[in-house]
């Protein structure tokens, strides 16, 4: 990227593993090379695992939750808040993934109360992986801009200047995520620039040239390097590839 942004490599671990397939896994991470000094790596675990990450991964990665309550702490059965997550070391928090936005047959989560909980969420000292990115047919109707736009603005209302220094923006085409379809480098950075763009003309140009953009949806180690070397793709969030060593391989594209 330009300017003095450190690329963020995120695993997105999602509702997958079992502790003996992530214990291997770990055992495998913790065996591989050094991470480059130029990038911040973190994985985001299940909230059941994240006690075994802390323990057991590598001290050079950090540990995401991959949602957090708006709520708590308190009466609020079945939820795990962001006091919680900090409480145990964890650091990051992955807010807004499409998947949540859609809900899974449950009432998603719309850009209002994903950034609500992003402001609970570097209040109480996480930084946050805010997503945002658009389905296939928003693309086709040219819409991607304004669905971006529609996601950040909540966030751009709600978050004081400071607040903008803990949050980094995920672009996760929804078409892209679990297909294979991954965007070109170049289509990528068009939308990358674009958002940048937007937190210029609604926050600043301050926060906009610190601010971190990642890519996800089937970044992988064969198309991350093409991904990374693009002047406004400061990382990734890196989900299927994220269970395998091929999580390193996109590490070390970084150029
Ligand atoms: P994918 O997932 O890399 O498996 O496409 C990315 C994500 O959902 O964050």
């Amino acid at each position: 990227p330009e300017g003095t942004r450190p690329y963020l490599l995120g695993g997105n671990w999602k509702a997958n593993g079992t502790l003996a397939t992530l214990r291997a896994l770990i055992a495998e991470f913790n065996a591989a090379g050094p991470i480059p000094a130029n990038a911040e790596v973190v994985i985001g675990a299940p909230f059941i695992h994240i006690p075994e990450c802390l323990s057991s991964l590598r001290s050079d990665i950090e540990i995401a939750a991959q949602n957090c309550s708006l709520t708590g702490p308190g009466a609020y059965t079945g939820e795990i808040c962001a006091s919680q997550l900090k409480d145990m070391g964890v650091t990051w928090v992955i807010l807004g993934h499409s998947e949540r936005r859609e809900g899974f047959g449950m009432a998603g989560e719309d850009s209002d109360l994903v950034a609500r909980k992003t402001k609970i969420a570097l209040a109480e000292g996480l930084k946050v992986m805010f997503c945002i990115g658009e389905k296939k047919e928003e693309r086709e109707a040219g819409t991607t801009m304004d669905v971006c736009a529609s996601q950040m603005k909540p966030l751009a209302d709600i978050l004081s200047k400071e607040d903008w220094a803990n949050v980094s923006i995920a672009y996760e085409p929804v078409w892209a995520i679990g297909t294979g379809l991954t965007a070109t480098p170049e289509m990528a950075q068009d939308t990358h620039a674009s958002i940048r763009q937007w937190v210029s003309d609604n926050v600043g140009a301050d926060v906009a040239s610190a601010v971190r953009i990642q890519y996800g949806g089937s970044m992988n180690g064969a198309n991350a390097a093409g991904l990374l070397a693009m002047p406004d793709i400061d990382g990734g969030l890196i989900g299927g590839s994220s269970l395998k060593m091929d999580f390193f391989s996109c590490i070390n594209s970084v150029p």
